[in-house]
């Protein structure tokens, strides 16, 4: 409906009311709700006032701010992105130690969600129109569940990275292809947000002065980080070298590879980490930050679905995460 640039409209931070001028001094005013959440932002200078849109039902304030020099690293946390945790490697000076940051249940939400989306296409076949609202209900309802989880996620690893004082590896996802892998894999895949988390993971690094190093993804499950062997053929659970006698379960493993590489390409981290692979104690995987200091996570998913049983056991644990 409207677009303008911060010259062209008028805000009051503090109160919220909004004015467009339209001619003279003719012109639409409006009084925004703000919340201690709006207000912790707009009360801060150094976030400066940006686009404005309005469309039916929604008006959006863009701020905008210069994100800080990032720090140099004095130690790294690398990550492999997979369907409902990112599995990793923290390395600092002379201490190393694989991680996990479960999501939540992500995959728990997008399976009830998908499951429903079906059910509701089947029994409203006979009616597109009210299919296809529900449908999109359906939808937006998943995305909100899947995004409150993401941002817990991006949050958490953020500030771990900077208590740390870590760079923050990640895989490029724009250099993965898409072959060799199956339709169903496929599916899964693309419906797995994983651009959106690491989306996520970038902005607010970025705000908060960490670094993040993008490497790229080929090989990094299929390759031994001990003696830089390649299986070519399927990986299952567990990398197996067939080289030397390294072990590890395939996640981690990846994470290896991809925190070696941040290492050869960048001097300064591999000045600060010292990463030998071997140090690594094997099958003790921590949380990346204390589960039990989360308040209590999201509301669990409707009824109505097949009972799956929730580990009630922590859920680093090995055997749990990788069911
Ligand atoms: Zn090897």
């Amino acid at each position: 409906m409207l677009k303008a640039e911060n010259q062209s409209y008028w805000l009051d931070r503090e109160t919220g009311r909004l004015r467009i001028p339209i001619r003279g001094t003719v012109g639409l005013q409006v009084i925004l709700p703000l919340s201690e959440w709006h207000r912790s932002f707009l009360r801060n200078p150094s976030w400066k006032l940006g686009s404005l849109t309005v469309v039916p039902g929604r008006i959006t304030v863009a701020l905008r701010r210069a994100p800080p020099k990032a720090y140099e690293p004095l130690s790294a946390e690398a990550f492999d992105t997979n369907e409902d945790s990112l599995d990793g490697i923290v390395a600092e000076r002379d201490a190393v130690m694989a991680v996990t940051v479960p999501f939540g249940g992500v995959r728990r939400v997008q399976a009830t969600h998908f499951r429903r989306r079906r059910r509701i296409a089947k029994k409203k076949a006979h009616d597109w129109r009210v299919a296809r609202r529900l449908l999109r209900a359906e939808g937006r309802r998943e995305r909100h569940r899947v995004l409150q989880r993401l941002h817990q996620v991006s949050k958490r690893v953020v500030a771990s990275a900077k208590a740390r004082r870590a760079a923050i590896v990640l895989e490029d996802l724009t250099l993965l292809g898409a072959g060799g892998r199956s339709h169903r894999m496929n599916r899964r895949l693309s419906s797995w947000p994983r651009g959106e988390l690491h989306r996520q993971i970038e902005y607010k690094a970025a705000l908060a002065g960490v670094p993040v190093i993008k490497v790229n993804p080929a090989w990094t499950s299929k390759t031994c980080p001990v003696c830089g062997a390649r299986r070519r053929d399927r990986v299952g659970q567990d990398f197996v070298c067939s080289v030397c006698d390294w072990e590890m379960d395939r996640q981690h493993n990846a994470a290896c590879n991809i925190l070696l590489s941040a290492l050869a390409s960048h001097e300064a981290l591999a000045r600060a980490v010292r990463f030998r692979p071997g140090a690594l104690r094997d099958d003790v995987v921590s949380p990346l930050y204390d589960l039990s200091a989360l308040p209590a996570s999201a509301r669990e998913e409707p009824s109505g679905v097949e009972s799956q049983t929730v580990p009630s056991a922590p859920c680093w644990n090995r055997t749990r995460i990788y069911p």
